[in-house]
């Protein structure tokens, strides 16, 4: 069975689609409003070992193969990516998980790149050459894969977040073994189409939730971990894999802070605050979710702010729509709870703070701003993953640094404004790993992208995201065997009656 069909629980293993051999299934359901959009198995323990074996095998090709040949391969990879047709998987991604259709082809036009970049740094470096500490002692150090590597990825940007990790390890000689999110498994499995110009079983999918997602965990043949999620299943991932010695890259949650300063550009401050906050309606890792904004321009901003967010087009993915649903009813009910919590203890609706009229039957929720907020709310603590901006008002930049910096996350962090100085102190001060200074969200395969305090442990893109896929060897290699003057018999005065050893 080479061809995909999102009906038939397929799996994807040594480079083809098979019906998977476990019985639990999951049916997918269209976030917009309901529909059926296909089904997925719910992989079972030993399907999932039996295609980590598989990767196992391609591994031990894979490895032989020169740096050279790799990224050759790679790029050929990167080639099939860009002239492939996206419309399915982008489709698939907007009925499985409710994405926008144009930000689904937006993820998908990015997602080569890293593999070109990838290609080429892990053949331009194997290794490292320091100067020897002896004479005629050639010391250095080799990069080694690690095994097979399991991937765990979310639901708010499948493929590119998967591309990210899966470009560093094959790069680095090892096998992947994909498990996507219950709710974008249809577009992940549909995409590793891509994957057939490798050779065969470099990257394999399987399907399920946390019990497979264990599995690839716990697997004795896997070899490393690449999770991004919440924090909750990454504190569980992380565990697991230090039960292990496991190395793994964790990409957590985050609860973003937005800094208006009093000197912010408002006329760029509002559609850029629009677009952190509202973006894939709040459930980017990266959304702006906690708002401090001075208050010489809180008013003013506040009013831009909302009359831009209440002009945003709600609506199911496929059609003029901006805003999507959120993926399912659990994080539709957290929002309205964190909504319900924060207006409990004193905050105001500026604007949304229901579910919209016309789209009562999916898991809509109107772009939402809240005023008078404050750490005592949940919705300050916890991170929200929805359409809300909780904004409190503050006096000084100094206090905005101290409460954006008052939480458990540290992922990323923006600011808005024109003095430098400002952007100098927030960039020292903010503790994430992320700074954006009037121009939120970006990444860049070039940088390591990751998370402070419990928003992760490790970092992806970048030679950090390369070096978490590979372990390096010391190699002392003397070609003219000597004995070294260290060596045993010591003489007589090295001893503690002798005079000592003289260094
Ligand atoms: P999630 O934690 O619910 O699930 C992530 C993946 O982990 C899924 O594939 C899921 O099936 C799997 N999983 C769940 N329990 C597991 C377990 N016990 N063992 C092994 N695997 C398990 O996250 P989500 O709802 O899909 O994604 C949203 C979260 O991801 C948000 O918190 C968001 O901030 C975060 N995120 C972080 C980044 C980043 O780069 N830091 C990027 C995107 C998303």
């Amino acid at each position: 069975m080479t061809v995909f069909d999102p009906n038939l629980r397929q799996i994807f293993v040594d480079n083809q689609y098979r019906e998977s051999s476990s019985s639990g299934e999951h049916c997918v359901l269209n976030p917009a409003d309901l529909t059926f959009v296909g089904r997925i198995a719910m992989c079972e323990e030993q399907e999932v070992e039996n295609v980590i074996l598989r990767a196992k095998i391609a591994q031990n090709e894979w490895k032989k193969v020169d740096e050279k040949s790799r990224s050759i391969i790679l790029h050929g990879l990167a080639n099939s990516i860009e002239n492939g047709d996206f419309e399915e998987v982008a489709k698939l991604m907007v009925l499985e998980m409710g994405k926008p259709y144009p930000e689904a082809v937006g993820e998908l036009a990015n997602c080569a790149p890293i593999f070109r970049y990838y290609a080429e740094m892990a053949r331009d470096e194997g290794g490292i050459l320091p100067g020897t500490t002896q004479a005629g002692s050639f010391q250095f150090a080799r990069y080694f894969p690690y095994g097979v590597t399991a991937h765990i990825m979310p639901f708010n940007f499948p493929i590119i977040i998967m591309c990210w990790t899966v470009a560093a390890s094959l790069a680095a000689g090892n096998t992947c073994v994909v498990k996507p999110a219950e709710s974008t498994s249809l577009c992940t499995l549909k995409f590793m189409e891509r994957f057939k110009s490798l050779p065969s079983g470099l990257v394999n999918c399987i399907t399920g939730g946390a019990e497979a997602g264990r599995v690839l965990v716990e697997s004795p043949n896997t070899h490393a971990v690449a999770f991004t999620g919440s924090v909750e299943t990454g504190r569980k991932i992380a565990m697991g894999c230090a039960e292990r010695m496991k190395p793994a890259v964790i990409e957590a949650g985050g609860s973003d802070p937005m800094i208006i300063t009093e000197h912010a550009p408002l006329d760029i401050a509002v559609p850029g605050c629009t677009m952190s906050a509202f973006h894939l309606s709040g459930q980017v890792c990266v959304s702006s979710e906690r708002f401090f904004v001075h208050e010489a321009v809180h008013d003013e901003f506040i009013e831009g702010f909302t009359k831009m967010a209440k002009a945003l087009k709600i609506g199911p993915g496929l059609e003029e729509s901006e805003i999507g649903p959120l993926v399912s009813e659990a994080a539709r009910d957290k929002v309205i709870r964190l909504v319900d919590d924060a207006l409990s203890k004193g905050a105001r609706v500026a604007c949304g703070g229901r579910i919209p009229a016309q789209y009562n039957t999916g898991w809509f929720y109107e772009p939402t701003i809240l005023t008078g907020v404050n750490s005592e709310m949940a919705v300050m603590q916890e991170e929200a993953f929805g359409p809300i901006a909780s904004v409190c008002k503050v006096k000084s930049l100094d206090e905005a640094l101290e409460l954006a910096n008052n939480t458990k996350f540290g992922l990323g962090a923006s600011l808005f404004t024109n003095r430098m100085d400002e952007a100098m102190q927030a960039y020292e001060t903010l503790e994430a790993g992320m700074v954006w200074v009037n121009n939120p969200l970006i990444d860049n395969d070039a940088i390591p992208f990751g998370g402070w305090k419990m928003s992760g442990i490790g970092r992806e893109m970048g030679r950090q995201g390369l070096d978490a896929f590979r372990q390096s060897k010391m190699g002392v290699i003397d070609a003219s065997p000597t004995i070294q003057d260290w060596w045993y018999p010591y003489p007589q005065d090295w001893f503690y009656n002798g005079k000592g050893r003289e260094y």
